[in-house]
């Protein structure tokens, strides 16, 4: 049985690059992503989690701790 999916979008020009949401997900899936948004940050980046011991469970964490409400969580 499959266990709760999930996935994020971050809005990379509501970022300001203070990576609590890189520190905060416990399966590691957000990066920092190596081109500079409109306003001079290296924006957070949501790796997707391939790997099926790294999936995002919708958990909302990164969203509960970003401080610039940049992510929005699905669950399916
Ligand atoms: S917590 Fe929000 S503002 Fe901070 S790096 Fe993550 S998405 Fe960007
Ligand atoms: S919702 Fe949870 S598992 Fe998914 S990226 Fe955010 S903190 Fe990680």
């Amino acid at each position: 049985m499959a266990g709760k999916k999930g996935m994020i979008t971050i809005d990379s020009e509501l970022c300001k690059g203070c990576y609590l949401c890189i520190a905060a997900c416990p399966y590691g899936l957000i990066e920092i992503f190596d081109e500079l948004n409109q306003f001079g940050y290296y924006p957070a980046h949501f790796t997707g989690g391939n790997d099926k011991n790294r999936e995002c469970t919708g958990c909302a964490t990164c969203a509960l701790v970003c401080p610039d409400v940049a992510i929005e969580v699905y669950r399916e």
